[in-house]
């Protein structure tokens, strides 16, 4: 499909590290079926920055169930690890403008750090938030550039400073404009000590260079997207719409994972259920 600067552009982004299962269903035919009814483009972006769980193999089985599934995407799929070099030069550019610091410490150090107060604050994923331990003082210049196998973590004050934001994001969800506060990440983590990029970074880089204009994806990540939504400040990004769908849990409530092999959609297929119950038993 010829792209115009008005079509519409989804994706659909699964980690290629296990096999895909109902829940990445749910989020595939959403994007894929909004994206036919609007006219618009589908893609298909393995999120493969962790290079020792992903692999090309389980990449290609992914491809084998959607299009099972009955799903067309309108460009080859493309592959974050083949885009390292984008996400460094972006995070070159953080640092430059003194929005991001190495930091040398392990999640051991930094338990030690917060261990005499039990109220420490966490993530959104659960981690604590970091302590501070390097990060610059304010009257300090921009780090030297980027070098060695260390993580890179963005200073959240500075970077609202920056970006002109007080506190609050705001991005547009389900035709609404909807406000978040990234500071609840804390000094996030933008390029990862084992592999040089981060899911943040990477993710709204990809979405601009793609051209995305539409995420959709599970309500899980929605507390990212005002991080996101400050990344895209800083590196003069656009932001896409976004949508945020519910998750499809197990007979226990929790969120399916990829463990979890009887829902696997490999397995689904392999005993007899076939695109149409799949689409039944997810609502669709
Ligand atoms: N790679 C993420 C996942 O598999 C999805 C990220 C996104 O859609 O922004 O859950």
């Amino acid at each position: 499909m010829a792209n115009s600067a008005d079509t519409p552009v989804f994706r659909f982004a699964p980690s290629p590290n296990g096999k895909l299962h109902l829940g990445h269903a749910l989020s595939a035919l959403l994007c894929h079926d909004r994206a036919r009814a609007m006219g618009g483009r589908f893609l298909i972006r393995f999120e493969d920055i962790d290079t020792v769980r992903c692999s090309r193999d389980l990449a290609e089985a992914m491809l084998e169930d959607l299009a099972w599934l009955g799903l067309t995407w309108d460009a080859e799929p493309e592959f974050q690890s083949d885009h390292f070099q984008g996400y460094r030069a972006a995070a070159e550019r953080l640092r430059a403008d003194g929005l991001l610091y190495p930091c040398t410490c392990s999640r051991g150090e930094i338990a030690r750090a917060i261990a005499d107060d039990p109220a420490w604050p966490r993530d959104p994923d659960g981690a604590p938030l970091y302590p501070g331990t390097h990060r610059p003082r304010d009257d300090e210049p921009p780090m030297l550039p980027l070098s060695g196998q260390i993580a890179w973590r963005l200073d959240m004050a500075r970077a609202l400073r920056h970006a002109g934001q007080a506190a609050n994001v705001t991005w547009f969800e389900d035709g609404q404009t909807v406000t978040g506060d990234p500071a609840v990440w804390g000094d996030a983590v933008l390029i990862r000590k084992d592999t040089p990029a981060s899911y943040h970074l990477a993710c709204v880089l990809d979405d601009a260079r793609q051209g995305v204009t539409h995420v959709v994806r599970g309500e899980d990540l929605k507390p990212a997207t005002s991080l996101h939504g400050l990344l895209q400040i800083c590196l003069d990004l656009p932001a896409p719409a976004y949508h945020h769908h519910r998750l499809v849990l197990d007979k226990t409530g929790r969120k399916l994972s990829k463990s979890d092999g009887d829902t696997s959609l490999a397995d689904l297929r392999r005993t007899g259920a076939t695109p149409s119950d799949i689409r039944k038993s997810l609502g669709l």
